[in-house]
């Protein structure tokens, strides 16, 4: 069998435009005379799209088995972030409501979780544009007011911030990767605050009260903390979006990342976590699963992580076979996100992470797009069990939101 670097030498395939294979020999590979008469030779990496021709089953699922809940949807942000961190409250919208009905409706979404619903102000404005208008359909989630960090009472007023939000309507708290890679002592400058920071105790407590399960994305695919280079199995993706990045800086570890998120989990036992992302180490769900039966207080949702799970499947199958209690249907749903194709809110989205959950078609895109957006390679099915389904679909957010569906 022909080696893969040989096999896309011989395509004359290279990294980036300036790269080509002619000026980068690999170590410990011989080099193949390029053809002369190859037109392709040079090729850049970016204008390969290579079409698959593999015949096998190919099933489309226009509508979820059971109505679902997308625990992980981005239809508010903020207007207003300077260095990765949210200041003020003032909210954009990506999406009218009745727009997102329409597609939810085809779908069998029963309701759509807006992580991103901010605080204060722009909070409550979110939760009477959607929560209050279409009850069950739209949930929103608080997040911290970062701004505020400063003041001397940060970790009351965050905890009270809370209580008024829940107040509001808000189900949950969300917190983005800006806490551990983003926020500083002086919010954008000087040493980065760390996850399990005791001046957010008071914060994780009050979720834990008042019953608000906290989303909480801690750190990244661990690809982008290695160079951006040709081993990097994520370098399109990178290349593209050179600040999603974390190598090198000041920025910890995708370890030491994790490992303070877990002391939060241990230290706040009452409060229920979502590990957003597959628990944020899609790659080695060993790990995940270590983390699941450390601390019971602990969920995960999927979104935007079945590329990860779907390249391997026979794993991915177990892991929901044993932590099927514990799995949430997410997607990381952006309306008219045109960046990011893995999360573009629309029918083909949701189609793609039903087929993988329901289906064991083989070899599929996971994402709408011409080039697998995080990595290029395809995913197969895991053909899950109706019980199983149900729980992933909606059994287990309704648990965790307290909501009956
Ligand atoms: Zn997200």
């Amino acid at each position: 069998m022909i080696s893969r670097r040989k096999w896309v030498q011989s395509l004359g395939i290279a990294f980036g435009a300036t790269l080509t294979s002619k000026a980068y020999p690999v170590a410990g590979y011989e080099r193949e005379t390029p053809k002369q008469n190859s037109s392709h030779a040079g090729l850049p990496l970016s204008e390969y799209q290579p079409k698959s021709m593999l015949h096998v089953r190919e099933t489309r699922v226009e509508r979820a088995r059971f109505p679902l809940i997308d625990i992980h949807t981005h239809i508010s942000v903020s207007a207003n972030s300077e260095h990765g961190v949210d200041i003020g409250a003032e909210r954009n919208y990506l999406g009218t409501p009745e727009e997102l009905l329409t597609v939810m409706d085809r779908k069998n979404i029963r309701s759509m979780v807006n992580l991103t619903g901010g605080f204060e102000n722009g909070l409550t404005d979110v939760i009477s544009r959607y929560d209050q208008r279409f009850p069950d359909r739209f949930y929103s989630f608080a997040e911290p007011s970062y701004a505020r960090f400063l003041e001397p009472n940060y970790p009351r007023l965050q905890a009270e911030a809370i209580e008024t939000a829940h107040r509001a309507g808000a189900k949950g708290l969300k917190i983005l990767k800006t806490l551990g890679l983003y926020l500083r002592e002086n919010i954008i400058s000087g040493k980065l605050v760390k996850i399990d920071d005791a001046r957010f105790d008071p914060m994780w407590d009050a979720c834990g009260q008042l019953n608000m399960p906290v989303a909480i994305h801690v750190s990244d695919p661990i690809a982008f903390f290695t160079p951006t280079d040709r081993y990097n199995e994520r370098y399109e993706e990178l290349n593209n979006h050179p600040d999603w990045s974390f190598y090198g800086h000041d920025f910890p570890s995708n370890a030491e990342l994790l490992d303070a998120r877990n002391r939060v989990f241990a230290r706040h036992p009452k409060t229920q976590f979502i590990a957003l992302h597959a628990g944020n180490f899609a790659e080695d769900l060993g790990h995940v699963s270590e983390s699941l039966d450390h601390y019971p207080n602990m969920s995960i949702d999927i979104a935007a992580r079945i590329g990860e799970l779907g390249r391997q499947p026979r794993t991915a199958r177990r892991f929901f076979d044993k932590y099927q209690n514990r799995i949430l249907f997410g997607t990381d749903a952006t309306p008219h996100g045109d960046e990011t194709p893995q999360q573009i809110f629309n029918d083909k989205l949701y189609e793609i992470y039903y087929r993988f959950l329901e289906t064991g078609d083989e070899y599929f895109d996971y994402a709408p797009a011409n080039v697998p957006p995080q990595g290029r390679w395809r995913i197969y099915g895991i053909e899950l069990p109706e019980a199983i389904l149900k729980k992933v679909y909606n059994g287990n957010a309704a648990r965790l939101l307290n909501i009956t569906v």
